[in-house]
């Protein structure tokens, strides 16, 4: 059975142990301070006997150190990575207040922790929660934080324990993590000796999880360098608008409504271009003997779907029959007026399909897509003759 230091020492940071068993990459210690994945908190990482600790697993009775290298045998000098650990300590004891405050306050239960790389998360169970609860939470709880409360932990019987935040199932022992005049939790985790050294509290974003919200929340050094991200990506955004920081928001809502009324404008000139166009090539297009006006586009590129318009206005003058014809990918759009004799929808079905193609439409308008340029040529060809 591993003796776990870190439960009597969160502050342990380098130690000697006796390897005592190796299975795989795994290696054993009659003691250890690393922490293993448990209860939401990540494992610790560092060093045992100069080998690089990778993963840590709590197998129950023992504690399985994955190793990257050779480790000797005899007493080894372990060393855990600092940074990391009081990182996690700082995010776990901030969990415990802040699940304490929320029930407080609010009658909302914990009922998961999970402790990411960027943030930590805890999902409440309860009444759904509301932006001014999450603002209420936060204030109260950078208050204790003022306060500088005591942590402590102590081992008290399962069956004697009183005033849990949530009941234990474990019998025998429980190690009691309490937080001076507001709450007591049966965990295993590492925690700070102080609400101080939790340093801050930062609620950001919820989200619907089922039966419960999930809040996330950072603490201590990842809320500083939270707020210094924003605060860059909001001086950023400032910049652009030329504005202080705080009217970023209005300056952004102004600019998507012009924005809009200029779309607006754009889809009214380009209507207005395309019947100017379409009356333009109608004056400009010579009638035929049976007084119909035959006209011809070709484009290289681009969309049919802008010379539709320009097709419409074009038919409208009356006796107007309106090709065109777009290289790639090869298709063309045919308009034609009632009194042009000519039914859109049948002839540029039945010419783009012996071209191997598909298409159809309306007596009026009529559109198809054919596989090569030769075929574009030659139905081309049909449609105009
Ligand atoms: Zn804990």
């Amino acid at each position: 059975m591993t003796n776990r230091l870190y439960y009597t020492d969160s502050y342990l940071r380098d130690f000697t142990a006796r390897v005592v068993g190796r299975a795989d990459e795994l290696v054993y210690l009659d003691r250890t301070a690393f922490y293993p994945t448990s209860g939401g908190q990540p494992f610790d990482t560092g060093s045992i006997g100069g080998a690089a600790v990778i993963e840590v697993v709590d197998e129950g009775e023992r504690i399985g150190h994955r190793v990257a290298g050779a480790v000797p045998d005899g007493p080894v000098d372990c060393a855990i990575d600092w940074a990391r650990r009081y990182d996690h300590m700082q995010q776990h004891t901030g969990q415990h207040l802040l699940s304490a405050v929320f029930e407080e306050a609010f009658g909302l239960r914990t009922v998961s922790f999970h402790l990411g790389a960027e943030s930590a998360t805890i999902d409440l169970e309860g009444a759904p929660v509301e932006p001014r609860m999450l603002v209420e939470v936060e204030r109260r709880a950078n208050e204790i934080i003022y306060e500088n409360r005591p942590v402590g932990v102590r081992f008290e019987s399962a069956a004697e324990a009183q005033g849990l935040r949530k009941a234990s199932d474990r019998e025998g022992t429980l190690r009691v993590v309490s937080i001076d005049g507001l709450d007591r939790s049966a965990c295993g985790g590492t925690h700070v000796r102080t609400t101080g050294e939790i340093g801050v509290v930062l609620l950001r974003k919820t989200e619907k999880i089922r039966q419960a919200t999930r809040v996330e929340f950072l603490c201590g050094a990842r809320a500083v360098r939270r707020a210094r991200a924003d605060f860059e990506a909001l001086s950023k955004s400032a910049q652009l608008f030329s504005a202080a920081l705080d009217e970023v928001p209005a300056s952004a809502a102004a600019l998507l409504e012009t924005s809009r009324a200029g779309e607006k404008t754009a889809r009214k000139l380009a209507l207005d271009l395309a019947a100017y166009r379409g009356r333009e090539l109608y004056a400009e297009t010579p009638p035929g003997a049976d007084g119909v006006r035959r006209a011809v586009q070709r484009l290289d590129r681009g969309n049919l779907e802008e010379l539709r318009a320009v097709a419409q206005n074009f038919t409208a003058q009356g006796k107007g029959v309106f090709v065109a014809a777009l290289a790639d990918p090869p298709s063309v759009l045919m308009a034609t007026s009632a009194d042009s004799g000519v039914d859109a929808g049948q002839v540029v079905k039945a010419v783009v399909a012996a071209a191997g193609g598909r298409g159809g439409g309306n007596a009026r308008m009529a559109q198809g897509s054919v596989p090569a340029a030769e075929a574009l040529a030659a139905a081309l060809e049909r449609l105009t003759s």
